[in-house]
């Protein structure tokens, strides 16, 4: 991609560490940033709602848009198979959006690989109990289930060192604090200053 007006973001997590809490309290105070609606295989949850939470697809649908080209990255998590728009990213980058992609790490690598300039996060939960705990605390899931999904965690967090920044989530302010703070620092670099300062740099640099 060429140039871009926004900046694209990686957030991935174990499932528990308190991505989407995050992101959806990160969305509310500020309003130029956008995160994107996969496009998913998986059954719609309780509660879930088509093309707010996700694109809810059939598996041949999912595969047409393979072949059409239409995913920026797709991958295999967990049975299902979840995938980022290209066109949709695209658009909002260009419309000067930071645009926010809460995929898994194998998603984070194909999307780094497309686009080196994106800025990848990864969340962390302040120690092994509490995401035992905030899995617990979310469901009804049964204790064989919550260890297969600790596992699972683990093997997911074992891809932080691929990942530019570290936040862990342990006092959620503090967490949204840090994360918001990554956002305003990376707009004041000064090649995205000089596109939206243009007009005042002109000024400064004038002869008089
Ligand atoms: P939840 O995030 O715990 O509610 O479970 P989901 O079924 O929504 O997500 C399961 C996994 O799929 C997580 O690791 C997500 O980060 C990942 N995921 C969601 N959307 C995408 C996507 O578009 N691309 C990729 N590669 N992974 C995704
Ligand atoms: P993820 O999207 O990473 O799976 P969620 O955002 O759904 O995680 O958060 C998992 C659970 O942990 C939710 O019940 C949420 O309210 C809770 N949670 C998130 N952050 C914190 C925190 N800093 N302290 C305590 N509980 C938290
Ligand atoms: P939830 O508890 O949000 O309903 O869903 C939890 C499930 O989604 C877990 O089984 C976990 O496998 C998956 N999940 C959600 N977010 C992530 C993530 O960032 N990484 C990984 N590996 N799995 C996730």
């Amino acid at each position: 991609m060429t140039q871009l007006a926004g900046t694209l973001y990686i957030l991935s997590a174990p499932s528990g560490a308190g991505k989407t809490s995050l992101v959806k309290a990160l969305l509310q105070q500020d309003a130029d940033v956008v995160v994107s609606v996969s496009h998913t295989t998986r059954d719609m949850r309780p509660g879930e709602q088509d093309g707010v939470d996700y694109n809810f697809v059939t598996m041949d649908a999912f595969n047409a848009l393979i072949e059409q080209g239409q995913f920026l990255e797709y991958a295999e998590v967990f049975g299902n198979k979840y995938g980022t728009s290209q066109q949709w990213v695209r658009d909002q980058l260009e419309a000067g959006r930071d645009v926010i992609l809460e995929i898994d790490w194998q998603g984070a690598e194909q999307v780094r690989r497309l686009m080196p300039e994106a800025v990848t996060v990864f969340i962390l939960p302040p120690s092994r109990a509490a995401l035992r705990e905030r899995l617990n605390a979310r469901g009804q899931d049964s204790e064989e289930i919550i260890d297969g999904r600790m596992a699972e965690a683990i093997s997911e967090m074992s891809h932080y060192p691929e990942y530019d920044y570290l936040l862990i989530n342990d006092d959620f302010a503090q967490a949204l604090d840090e994360l918001a703070s990554l956002f305003k620092a990376r707009r004041l670099r000064q090649g995205a200053q000089q596109q939206k300062q243009a007009a005042l740099l002109t000024d400064l640099l004038s002869e008089v």
